[in-house]
């Protein structure tokens, strides 16, 4: 047995060692760092696109080899790649100052606030009301004084009811520990990512899609992989290319049907296509469906599968038109779920008390759901009749949600601040749903009035 001393001096000298290790480590973090910033530059200079998937593969293949030859977790090798390049991405875009979409928002808030009155077509939401029982609900829950924190979960009430719909929609009988009501269906994806990305990793998502996946992913340190789909093909994802996409750090792969922007339903038979590849990878499914009571066509759902990695998401935004509630769900693997609520639980404590009366009596009022959706259908009919008249766009007819995602000729740059600044028509760049510079997105969530307002002010700027 060492005496005390010698163990003292052993320690010290391993210790030694370490900060060593540590110092050389940061040396070299802050090495790699400057050659990223150096091959950011050539990049931008060349108008080169910063990412490089096949960079990012080949880094990806090295580090688990090496992890493996150096018996180091290829998990942990994975781990600290994605730190790298984080910070080499972070470090570049910092250096590049790139300009975001969000300017030609700008640009309308500041013209609103000069007084000028815009024909807003960009807002992702609809102008229904919410369900009467719902306002009513909350307003009596607060008189009751149901004003209090709940359970991380979702008070047993609410769990029960959001069983008993997603029984009726999708014959599927959920466990209680397999639901989480969440604030919007934005917190129920951060929350799952925040677990899924830990330790790094990427996620696959369909491009073009709705901008809070890449933040979010961006965010949480991940890794992003696009699927792109196009017009051409009917915004129809290719099984290959989705199979390609999939890495060994893969972790989530997004799938958002009806699709914001582009109003797209793939099949059952695609959709289970990708739900089986994903899940052979051991991929988790994150499957978007809030949009999913508007649409002309079948919506194939993740909950009539059974998986061992899957997340469904549920909002009372668009369907009850409840967005300012902010009020979703999810339902999934319990694992996932367990560390969901635990993320309520840290960041929200829970929801509102007397706003989760607001979801039960909105989970049994769907009277107002079919309005909503019948409506919409005709917004959709409408939108395209206005959008045929005007030759050179070319645009897919949605199957469903509540947007159009057109496209004008590529000769034609700047459309969206066009559009804003001479014909005061507020849309969506296509550059915030991907690289699609010559799309924008019309939201159909205004009357219908103003919708057709504003596709026939398109029309006279691209006569
Ligand atoms: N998912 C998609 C595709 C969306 O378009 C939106 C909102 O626009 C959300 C999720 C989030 O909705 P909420 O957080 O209001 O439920």
């Amino acid at each position: 047995m060492k005496t005390e001393s010698e163990a003292d001096m052993e320690l010290d000298s391993l210790r030694q060692e370490v900060y060593d290790i540590t110092r050389e480590i940061i040396r070299l973090a802050a090495k790699r760092r400057d050659v990223a910033i150096k091959i950011g530059k050539i990049k931008t200079d060349a108008s080169l696109p910063l990412n490089d998937i096949r960079v990012e593969d080949e880094l990806l293949k090295m580090v688990i080899d090496e992890s493996n030859k150096n018996s180091l977790d290829p998990q942990s090798g994975i781990w600290i790649l994605s730190l790298l390049l984080r910070q080499a991405k972070e470090s570049q875009r910092r250096e590049q100052n790139v300009e975001t979409p969000t300017a030609i928002m700008t640009i309308a808030k500041n013209l609103e606030e000069k007084g000028k009155k815009l024909v807003r077509l960009d807002v992702g939401e609809t102008n229904f009301e919410p369900p009467t029982s719902a306002v009513n609900a909350a307003i009596e829950s607060m008189h009751s004084q149901k004003t209090h924190y709940t359970v991380a979960r979702g008070i047993p009430e609410l769990i029960e009811s959001i069983k008993r719909y997603i029984q009726r929609r999708y014959s599927f009988n959920a466990r209680d520990d397999q639901i989480v009501a969440t604030p919007g269906g934005r917190f129920a994806i951060y929350s799952a990512l925040a677990y899924l990305l830990r330790k790094g990793g990427s996620c696959v998502i369909i491009d073009p899609s709705w901008p809070a996946y890449k933040q979010m992913v961006e965010h949480l340190g991940g890794r992003i992989i696009i699927v792109s789909t196009e017009l051409e093909e009917e915004w129809e994802p290719s099984i290959e290319k989705v199979k390609e996409a999939i890495k060994p750090d893969t972790r989530a792969l997004f799938l958002n049907y009806p699709c914001n922007p582009t109003g797209k339903v793939i099949s059952k038979k695609k959709f289970e296509e990708i739900v089986k590849v994903a899940s052979e990878r051991k991929v988790t499914v994150i499957s978007d469906e809030i949009y999913s009571t508007y649409s002309n066509v079948e919506v194939p759902s993740v909950l009539e599968y059974e998986l061992t990695n899957w997340l469904y998401i549920g909002s009372f935004s668009k369907a009850w038109a409840m967005t300012g509630f902010r009020l979703g769900f999810a339902v999934g693997n319990p694992e996932l779920i367990k560390e969901m609520v635990n993320f309520m639980s840290l960041a929200m404590t829970s929801l509102p008390e007397f706003l989760q009366y607001s979801a039960i009596a909105a989970l049994s009022s769907e009277k107002e759901v079919e309005r909503n959706a019948i409506e919409m259908k005709s917004r959709i009919e409408r939108a395209c009749e206005e959008l045929d008249r005007i030759k050179s766009i070319k645009y897919y007819k949605p199957d469903g949600g509540i947007y159009v995602f057109p496209r004008v000729p590529e000769q034609i740059t700047d459309f969206s601040r066009r559009l804003l600044e001479e014909k005061g028509v507020t849309v969506v760049p296509g550059i915030s749903f991907g690289n699609y510079p010559n799309f924008f997105r019309i939201s159909l969530g205004n009357s219908e009035e103003t919708i057709v307002d504003g596709i026939r002010k398109m029309g006279e700027l691209l006569r």
